[in-house]
């Protein structure tokens, strides 16, 4: 049984420019995000903590691409909500105009395209919203396949019953460099960053725990209040906290139970290299190719040639049975827990069989020379791994019970392009401000909303890694590690 201490009734006070501020996960996106912020606001004690220095080699963000979207639709088209549409174009104005990511947008637009009855609809509601915005004069909508190719000849495949549209708005980000850049700037406002042995957190330090630390018959009664005094890092390394912000992305729920609102899974992705200087060519500026059904991919990378192709699926877990968590008490309990397992972490680790057939599948689909693995072999492949709310939302917050923790994490999937700005949120968390109420109530602590994923038994799950063959290269597949 969780002992959790009562609920806040009043904020604590902020930390002042001089405490010190932690933010674990702080060479990842929101990590990034937030410190740059706090900084900007003149902070002046902050400490990055990581496994990897930025951009960390485990984080979601750590890629060549990724897609900035103009609209807000976490699930490919559906209707976005007013408020986080609204979110979408304040971080695509700052990836327009902001000067330290000057380059590392590209407005290329995205093809979206649809080949089922189901989806169709769903594309054509998506394509009235669209003619309503600022850009509907460029909105184009193609009813076959023939339509789409006159626009797209570099789609090759038969796209039988494809039905498509083209948004101008938003596009791709380079991923990588946008968070070296970022990591960069908070250097030079002075924020310190810790990696290795020295910067992976192990536990948290609860002022509790240090009081009562003998004493664990009386670990059953709730405390009266919690609060975090620093962190303990896995070479023994301990850091002093006045304020922690927790932005560990998928690694999150491993070290604080979050009540089963968060689930961590991985998705897949592979690149293929484009060698031929005419075909890259061809390819340079083309939109961000968004199959709802299979997946998508990106023009290739102008310094590797590399094509990034991602396949649609809901992602797998990992579940561990009995992974100890500590509670907002800090007391330890045995929890299920889906763990990732990080690609910076095991560099070795392909994807599943089941993925690289997905990944061809899709390109068969659109462009099918490029499914011929003897001139396009697959490389660079890897699992990704993000965390999941039950609704999608953020769990962007200050915690219910801890003072002096901040929540920056659930990301689902989607949080890559909030890098300019979703530490402006935080910080205003950290401050003790509140957030508009539509912002509050989305990114809200609700531990009792929608379905509960860490049962395992969420629809639409793609499966355990532990079940699936051809990711581990040679190892055991079935083991842990
Ligand atoms: C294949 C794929 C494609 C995606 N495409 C898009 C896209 O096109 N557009 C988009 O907007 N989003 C996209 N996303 C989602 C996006 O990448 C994530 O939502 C976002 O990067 C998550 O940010 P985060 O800060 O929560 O986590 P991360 O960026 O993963 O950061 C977590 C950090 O915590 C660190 N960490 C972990 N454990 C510890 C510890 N014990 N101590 C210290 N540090 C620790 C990690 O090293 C990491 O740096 C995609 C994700 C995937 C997997």
């Amino acid at each position: 049984m969780l002992t959790e201490p009562p609920l806040l009734t009043t904020a604590p006070p902020p930390p002042s420019l001089t405490d010190p501020i932690l933010i674990i996960g702080g060479a990842g996106t929101f990590g990034l995000s937030t410190a740059w912020h706090l900084a900007q606001r003149g902070y002046a004690n902050i400490t990055c903590l990581d496994r990897f220095p930025f951009p960390s080699k485990d984080s979601a963000g750590y890629d060549c691409n990724k897609m900035a979207r103009s609209e807000y639709n976490p699930d490919s088209t559906t209707k976005p909500d007013q408020v986080i549409h609204r979110l979408s174009q304040e971080a695509l104005k700052a990836w327009r105009e902001n000067h330290l990511l000057r380059g590392t947008f590209h407005e290329t637009g995205r093809i979206s395209i649809a080949s089922s009855t189901e989806n169709y609809e769903e594309l054509r509601e998506y394509y009235t919203e669209l003619q309503a915005g600022p850009r509907a004069k460029d909105v184009k909508w193609f009813d076959s396949p023939a339509e789409l190719k006159q626009f797209a000849p570099y789609l090759t495949g038969e796209l039988a019953n494809a039905k498509a549209v083209f948004n101008p708005e938003g596009g791709w980000v380079y991923a990588k460099e946008a968070m070296q850049r970022v990591g960069e700037e908070c250097k030079r406002l002075g924020v310190k960053f810790v990696s290795g042995g020295a910067g992976t957190v192990r536990e948290f330090i609860f002022a509790s725990s240090q009081i009562d630390n003998d004493d664990d018959d009386d670990k059953t009664s709730p405390p009266n209040s919690s609060r975090i005094i620093g962190v303990r890092c896995q070479d023994g390394t301990t850091h002093p906290a006045a304020h922690t912000i927790l932005a560990a992305g998928a690694w999150s729920p491993t070290l604080l139970s979050l009540q089963s609102q968060l689930i961590s899974k991985c998705w897949t992705l592979a690149h293929i290299p484009i060698t031929n200087p005419t075909e890259r060519a061809l390819l340079k500026d083309i939109p961000v190719i968004l199959d709802l059904e299979k997946g998508f991919f990106f023009e290739p990378e102008t310094a590797t040639g590399l094509v990034k192709i991602c396949n649609e699926f809901p992602g797998f877990t990992r579940w561990v049975d009995d992974m100890s968590v500590p509670d907002a008490a800090g007391v330890l309990h045995k929890q299920r827990i889906s763990v990732p397992r990080g690609h910076g972490s095991h560099p070795t680790d392909g994807i599943p069989t089941r993925s690289t057939q997905e990944i061809h599948d899709l390109l068969r689909l659109l462009k099918p020379e490029w499914a011929d693995p003897e001139t396009y072999p697959l490389q660079d492949v890897k699992m990704c791994w993000c965390t999941d709310t039950p609704d999608r939302e953020f769990l962007v917050c200050s915690h219910p019970h801890i003072s002096s923790l901040t929540l920056a994490t659930g990301a689902s999937g989607h949080g890559f392009k909030m890098l300019p700005t979703i530490g402006d949120y935080v910080a205003d968390l950290v401050e003790g401000r509140r957030l508009e109420a539509a912002l509050e109530s989305a990114w809200r602590w609700r531990p009792d909303a929608g379905e509960r994923p860490g049962d395992g038994t969420r629809p639409g799950a793609g499966g355990d890694l532990g079940d699936v063959g051809g990711w581990r290269r040679g190892e055991d597949e079935r083991a842990r590690g």
